[in-house]
């Protein structure tokens, strides 16, 4: 057992309260560290850290942020292991998994706006025989970052990245449900004597911490990836003060297959698509939708490659599934499967908690779930339930799945797979989605924008737009 700290104006602190929350290990369903029950008073001072350092860190020049990034990168790089192994205990995910996508990625995510910045270029708008125009592009302030446990130092740095990039100073709220590579980083900070305050990290609940990030006037922007209740909630309170908002929030997913698609690929990469972290991922695709000639041999296919998915003890390299992130998600997931079956659905494999041996008897495991026979417009297939369950259904018409892709609430991500060019054009075109993928699922440029419409989310993050939002345009108009 051992205790996860604050990061505040450099210092690895205790919570002002000195209250600490029970945090979990998804595998055993046991208590292995312990985490700040912060409040108000902690993110007040780390505000205040922030606001101090801003000055200093905004004025370095954009190579010297930029060098500031790259360490950061490298030094997380050279503990990679020890990443990866800190995001499996804390999620539950496959080591595997974490030690090449999500801490590669969090890598990335400091080199790529480390190099961007350097590119970042502001307008300017020539008025013939009147004058000029030009755009300053100025870091806002303090902004608060906020982010969830599914994909926790991932996400987390996808927003602080472009932040400090652009000479923001940051108090940040890591998931209280995985806040242990976020302590990691702060660690990492201290080793390269990152500049004080400049980076802060305040642990503890949403409702506490988080909400105290948004209403605390000298935050000036809120970068939010969740949920969309709580997104929601985030938008009241910080809307009315005039904040800037990003908010990354839900999506309930097509995947949609034509019988003309390249069969292996789209069967290998749809297993993938959809149990991958144990659908965990707000990109997933939970409602897949089979051109009717296919769909009995792609079912059986599918069926069949699902079935021998490992679910097993996270630490172990051949594990392919590991623990959902807690035990109320666990029962929030299997009571959909109950629902699934109330509303017409068979099951036709998993659908039950999965028992794993030894340290993980009491782990939070669920067999990787395949449900048809359900309609396109209930519940099971409208709301979002974000684990490893999938429905299938076939379709006969482009109109009728652009319809079932469409129906819900939201937007997110959507793959299609075809041979057919012009019909990937015209589905792509109609897909009301932030994100179309054919023939692939997963595969990400960092320059393009990433977001979701409908209520899956608010603005974008990326590339130059992520620059853009935390940054301040500023038009300054000379006249000849
Ligand atoms: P939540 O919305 O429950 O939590 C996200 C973060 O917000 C956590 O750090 C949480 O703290 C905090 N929080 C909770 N309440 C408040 C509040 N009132 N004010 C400020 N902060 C608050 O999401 P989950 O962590 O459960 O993550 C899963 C969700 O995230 C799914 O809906 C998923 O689709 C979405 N998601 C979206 C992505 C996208 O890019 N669009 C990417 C990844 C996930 P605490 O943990 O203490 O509750």
């Amino acid at each position: 057992m051992f205790t996860i700290s604050n990061f505040i104006g450099g210092n690895i602190c205790n919570p002002i309260s000195g209250h600490y929350l029970d945090n979990f290990e998804p595998a055993t369903g046991k208590v292995y560290s312990l985490i700040p029950d912060s409040d108000h008073n902690d993110v007040a001072v780390a505000v205040e850290a922030a606001q101090k350092a801003f000055p200093y860190w905004s004025s370095l020049s954009i190579e010297t942020r930029s060098v500031w990034l790259i360490k950061l990168a490298d030094k997380i790089e050279e503990h990679l292991e020890q990443f990866a192994e800190a995001e499996s205990k804390d999620n539950g995910k496959p080591i595997t998994l974490a030690r090449t996508m999500d801490i590669p990625r969090a890598v990335s995510n400091f080199k790529f706006f480390a190099h961007a910045i350097t590119q970042f270029h502001s307008e300017s708008h020539h008025m013939e025989g009147v004058g000029i125009n030009y755009t300053l592009r100025q870091p806002i302030g303090v902004v608060g970052c906020i982010s969830p446990w599914n994909l926790p130092l991932y996400l987390l740095t996808w927003k602080i990245a472009p932040a400090l990039a652009a000479g923001n100073t940051v108090v940040a709220k890591p998931s209280e449900i995985t806040p242990y590579t976020a302590f990691l980083l702060s660690k990492v900070c201290q080793e390269i004597n990152f500049p004080a305050g400049v980076l802060n990290f305040v642990h503890g609940l949403g409702p506490k911490v988080g909400e105290s990030i948004c209403v605390h006037p000298s935050v000036k922007a809120i970068s939010f990836t969740g949920g969309t209740s709580t997104g929601k909630r985030i938008a009241s309170v910080a809307a009315p003060m005039f904040k800037k908002l990003s908010l990354e929030l839900g999506g309930k997913n097509p995947n949609i297959i034509f019988a003309d698609c390249d069969y292996e690929e789209m069967l290998a990469t749809s297993v993938r698509s959809s149990f991958a972290n144990q659908g965990q991922i707000c990109l997933c695709g939970s409602r897949i939708f089979v051109e009717r000639p296919l769909y009995e041999k792609f079912k059986t296919d599918f069926v069949a490659r699902v079935s021998k998915l490992q679910v097993g003890d996270p630490m172990d390299n051949n594990t392919k599934t590991g623990a959902v992130v807690s035990e109320a998600h666990m029962n929030k997931v299997l009571s959909y499967i109950e629902l699934a079956k109330a509303e017409g659905g068979t099951v036709i494999t998993g659908g039950e908690r999965a028992n794993v041996p030894d340290r993980c008897a009491e782990g939070w495991f669920i067999n990787p779930t395949v449900i048809e026979g359900l309609a396109y417009n209930c519940r099971t297939n409208q709301e979002e339930i974000f684990g490893p369950i999938v429905t299938i259904m076939p379709f006969d018409t482009e109109e009728e799945v652009l319809m079932y892709a469409n129906s819900t609430d939201y937007g997110l991500a959507a793959t299609l797979w075809t041979q057919n060019l012009s019909r990937a054009h015209r589905m792509a075109e109609k897909l009301a989605s932030g994100i179309v993928w054919v023939n692939c699922w997963l595969v990400r440029d960092l320059r393009t924008p990433f977001g979701g419409v409908k209520n899956s989310g608010v603005g974008r993050e990326g590339g130059m737009e992520a620059l853009h939002f935390f940054t301040e345009a500023k038009n300054i108009c000379i006249s000849y």
